[in-house]
């Protein structure tokens, strides 16, 4: 069973430097020697998908570098379809300056370079010209934010007039706005995090205090018929047409959460996609999340399916 998987998102390399501390402005701190890793949360869930078992196509765009050229490699490698990641002439690959004190607090600058120019246009040209045959092939759309608002909302759109479902990852939560808006309505599951439900709760004018399901079940009257928060070690709550559910997380000896949430995003979208219910997906979602807490890195520490079904046999799968 090999669900397919559409998604279109964003590509960067990681450059991580690890410090004692972070600099203060005009400071100069001297760390460990540089980490070129693979990132951008539509290839890190993309990369996630494709480890889960999935059939995944990424839409995205790269600079015409050599950081574009080695992301390009190692979708290859993991076994995603890149044929839609176009490459932008004279355009830089994205790219995100990390820096991370001993404690794990972090500072991260972003240099989006050819993600930002992955507008409509774009993705009409880089998926064969048709929007009416944009999800052709596929089983679901995944979609975050590190690309344009305008962008997610063309493909969310594409895809219900198709009849593929959409899940929306709001990372990072843009301005609330009419286009805003409109995306969540056309999304079939959206996945926050705290602080980005607070944000959107907050802009969207609902209660942003008070049990988790509550707000959860407030941010459900924005459209989409799942909502998912994502709560870290505490694993995750959703409303969903039948009621509210939720799931802790597993208990792991967490080193990084970086990729938690990529990790939880792809794998129940999977769930999903094979029709497996809200409350299994969730469950199947949480056990992602919480093993890619048990590495260090981004696409380094997503988790194979073997390994997922594992980690749930215990419960009985
Ligand atoms: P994000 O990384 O997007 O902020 P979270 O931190 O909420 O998202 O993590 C996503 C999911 O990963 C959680 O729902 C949970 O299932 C799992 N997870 C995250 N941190 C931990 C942890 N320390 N222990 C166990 N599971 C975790």
């Amino acid at each position: 069973m090999n669900e397919r998987v559409l998604v279109v998102g964003s590509l960067n390399m990681d450059l991580t430097i690890r410090v004692p501390r972070l600099p203060a402005p005009g400071e100069t701190v001297s760390g460990q020697d540089a980490v070129r890793g693979a990132g951008g949360k539509g290839a890190n869930q993309a990369v996630a998908a494709a480890r889960l078992g999935g059939l995944v196509r990424l839409v995205g765009l790269l600079g015409d570098d050599e950081f574009g050229a080695r992301l390009r490699s190692g979708l290859h490698r993991e076994g995603v379809d890149a044929t839609a990641v176009g490459t932008l002439p004279g355009a830089a690959t994205g790219l995100a300056l990390i820096v991370v004190q001993e404690d794990g607090e972090n500072s991260i600058t972003l240099a989006p370079g050819a993600n930002r120019h992955l507008d409509e246009a774009a993705l009409i040209r880089l998926t064969g010209g048709d929007p009416a045959r944009f999800t052709a092939d596929s089983d679901i759309l995944l979609l975050q934010l590190e690309v344009p608002v305008a962008t997610a909302l063309a493909a969310a759109r594409a895809a219900r007039a198709a009849g593929v479902r959409t899940v929306l990852n709001a990372a990072p939560m843009p301005p609330f706005d009419d286009r805003l808006r409109q995306l969540i309505a056309y999304t079939d599951v959206l996945i926050l995090n705290q602080s980005e439900a607070t944000a959107l709760l907050t802009a969207a004018g609902l209660a942003a205090t008070g049990p988790w399901p509550r707000r959860a079940a407030a941010l459900r009257g924005l459209g989409p018929d799942l909502v998912v928060v994502t709560l870290g070690a505490d694993g995750a709550v959703a409303e969903s047409a039948d009621g509210p559910l939720s799931h802790p997380g597993f208990p792991v000896d967490a080193v990084d959460t970086v990729g938690a949430g990529d990790a939880f995003c792809a794998a129940l979208t999977l769930a999903l996609a094979a029709h497996t219910p809200p409350a299994t997906a969730l469950r199947r979602a949480c056990a992602a999340g919480s093993l890619a807490t048990t590495r260090p890195g981004a696409q380094a520490a997503l988790p194979t399916r073997a390994e997922v079904d594992r980690l749930l046999a215990p419960e009985g799968g």
